[in-house]
């Protein structure tokens, strides 16, 4: 059986395996085609194609924009996009500068808190350029402080937790602009983890779409059968393409396996060549 996963992390972010070892993994898990998604940068593309080109594995362009609306997070999945752009990689560029100046900051609150950390501590684990809250996370798994990535996050990390620090984020609608003018199709990711106040996801996806949005992230690790089922006809009713992806990290998730998340995920590879006719047109 032949599988999809539109949603991996490389070294390149905060994924800890290179692009060779995920297109490695996929190939073992049977992956014909995959999209390297890593967090605002996309320098982890031209290894895995060569990979891919090794293994017979069609290699899709991606990258994941974090964007904010009001206080939480909401992540913007570009596919089929000129990762050359000069333009493009100026604004992952900035968006990576503003996390470089934050991640300093979350260990100064670690340390004011009394715990034992350094920055150069994440940066040796860390290893590329790319620090990211996993690389803290697991800081703080090593020195024993927490037994893992989730308890760091709920106890120090995570949003409203004594260690957390806002970054300057872009809005999603800019997010989904930068996509555009590269020529890529722009995609909700996730929407388990949009957490909205005063407006439904159906309203949020419907304006989103008005600034440019393609498709929704159905098929996702962590989505549960009811969920799948809910954003697929959300999906439908909008018009908009359905995509999914393992999220794959890693050691930073161990949970979550390339090409079939948590062993359960199957992504439909009938969703790429409706992608790639969508992305044809842009
Ligand atoms: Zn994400
Ligand atoms: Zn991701």
């Amino acid at each position: 059986m032949s599988r999809l996963d539109l949603h991996l992390h490389t070294t390149h972010s905060d994924g800890s395996c290179t692009p060779t070892e995920v297109v490695g993994l996929a190939h073992q898990a049977r992956v014909t085609a995959l999209a390297i998604t890593d967090h605002d940068i996309t320098s982890g593309i031209p290894e895995a194609i060569a990979a891919g080109e090794q293994y017979g594995i069609e290699i899709i362009p991606g990258v994941e924009i974090s964007s904010v609306v009001g206080s939480s997070e909401l992540h913007i999945l570009g596919y089929f996009l000129d990762w050359q752009s000069t333009l493009l990689n100026e604004r992952f560029k900035s968006l990576r500068d503003s996390r470089h100046r934050r991640n300093p900051q979350i260990v100064d609150r670690l340390q004011s808190l009394g715990i034992d950390i350094t920055y150069d501590d994440v940066r040796a684990l860390a290893g590329s350029d790319s620090v990211g809250r996993p690389h803290i996370a697991r800081a703080l798994m090593d020195k024993g402080v927490v037994t893992s990535a989730k308890e760091a996050f709920d106890r120090f990390l995570g949003e409203g937790k004594p260690a957390y620090v806002p970054r300057e984020l872009p809005s999603p609608a800019e997010a989904i602009h930068w996509i555009k003018a590269a020529r890529g199709l722009a995609v909700l990711a996730h929407p388990t983890w949009v957490k909205l106040t005063d407006q439904t996801l159906a309203e949020l996806a419907r304006q989103l779409k008005a600034e440019g949005l393609d498709g929704v992230e159905v098929y996702y690790s962590t989505h549960a059968a009811r969920q799948t089922r809910e954003y697929l006809s959300l999906a439908q009713q909008l018009g908009l393409l359905v995509t999914g992806g393992s999220d794959f990290h890693g050691l930073t998730k161990p949970d979550i396996e390339v090409g079939i998340g948590k062993g359960s995920l199957h992504i439909p590879t009938v969703l790429l060549s409706k992608m790639k006719e969508k992305a044809a047109q842009e």
